[in-house]
């Protein structure tokens, strides 16, 4: 059998290495994005330029893909459900809907007895003065957050008053736990229990945005084991094919919450692909397209760290050891707070 081509929707960073780890399989790339000046396309064989609501644009991606999938949940669910309707969308569209939506997802989890920190909806303002003992909180957007946008910190009904939100959007308040540690878990699927799964991760983050991430995390066994088998059960009951993430908190108690999930491959497993045999991308490419399923080895433990803005600029002028790799995203622009880049350094 031929191999499929691979339409990816979204073309950031994350689209880029998909693209690259595709490529090494000998499988083509075609990048759907509404960006004119995504990077991803630099690393794909075809590029198409359109709105996600584009009918003639989302057709004609169709008409060169056999197979699609997207480095970014916020597409909307009625493009993804469209396109499924002619070519398969994996992870399966409706995983997306659950997922894209903070309350639906924390539902979810919550159903099949994962912790996760305590939340509440609010469709508006007068309704937090019953829910104080949430507070202090995060007040986050149900839809469309990413790198902490979209979210308020709370710490009394004063903070409220002195802040401007449309309520309308839908908006979530969630108790603030007194983190001491972050880790992730990413894990990728391709059939009923037939899964590959990483190391657990640990990510520090500076402003809500991640910075760096190492492994091995120094975490108990405890938490070592409950991890993983909460991100396995997250990846079953979802019935996901490709690659998923788990982020989690561990608190001053060693409790252990689930985060959030990512329906798609995460920053945080960057340095998969120069730790492990088979990178986070590689896997994902490889069950989304039916290929052959290879067990995961390590070869060293590593620490990444994300170049956010202009901290890209001595990085491209440097000389790098043999255990360090450099990655540049090739942005047009430089922009505060932007992931333009990173460095992943191999450690014994
Ligand atoms: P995003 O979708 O923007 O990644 P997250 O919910 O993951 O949003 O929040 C980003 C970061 O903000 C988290 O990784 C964590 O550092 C911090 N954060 C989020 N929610 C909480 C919380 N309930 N308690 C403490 N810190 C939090
Ligand atoms: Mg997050």
């Amino acid at each position: 059998m031929s191999k499929p081509t691979l339409g990816i929707i979204g073309g950031g960073q994350l689209g880029s290495m998909l693209a690259t780890a595709a490529k090494k399989l000998g499988i083509r790339t075609v990048v759907f994005c509404d960006d004119i000046d995504s990077p991803a396309q630099k690393f794909s064989d075809n590029f198409i330029h359109g709105t996600y609501s584009d009918k003639e644009k989302i057709n004609e991606f169709i008409s060169k893909t056999d197979v699609i999938t997207y480095e970014f949940e916020n597409i909307p669910y009625e493009t993804l459900n469209e396109i499924n309707k002619t070519k398969p969308v994996l992870p399966k569209p409706s995983i997306n809907r659950i997922i894209q939506h903070r309350l639906a997802e924390k539902d979810f989890i919550n159903k099949l007895n994962i912790r996760t920190t305590q939340y509440v909806l609010i469709t508006n303002k007068s309704e937090i003065d019953s829910v104080q003992n949430l507070l202090p909180g995060l007040l986050k957007t149900t839809t469309l957050g990413y790198d902490g946008k979209g979210q308020h910190l709370i710490d009394s009904i004063k903070d409220l008053n002195e802040l401007d939100i449309d309520f309308s959007k839908g908006y979530i308040l969630e108790k603030l736990v007194k983190i001491k540690k972050e880790i992730s878990i990413i894990i990728t699927r391709f059939s009923d229990k037939k899964y590959e799964i990483y190391e657990p991760i640990e990510n520090v983050h500076e402003d809500q945005i991640l910075k760096y991430s190492t492994i091995p995390a120094k975490i108990n066994s405890k938490i070592l084991e409950q991890s993983k088998s909460w991100a396995i059960h997250l990846a079953e009951e979802l019935k996901y094919v490709g690659t998923l993430c788990v982020e989690f908190f561990i608190d001053k108690n060693e409790n252990l919450y689930v985060n959030e999930v990512a329906p798609r491959v995460h920053n945080s497993g960057h340095l998969t692909i120069n730790a492990y045999n088979i990178s986070q991308f590689e896997n994902h490419v490889r069950a989304v397209c039916g290929l052959e399923q290879i067990p995961l080895k390590k070869i060293s433990n590593a620490k990444m760290v994300n170049l956010i803005g202009d901290q890209i600029i001595v990085y491209r002028n440097k000389q790098f050891e043999k255990n360090e790799f450099f990655f540049d995203y090739l942005k047009k622009d430089i922009k505060n707070k932007r992931k333009m880049g990173h460095l992943t350094t191999l450690i014994n």
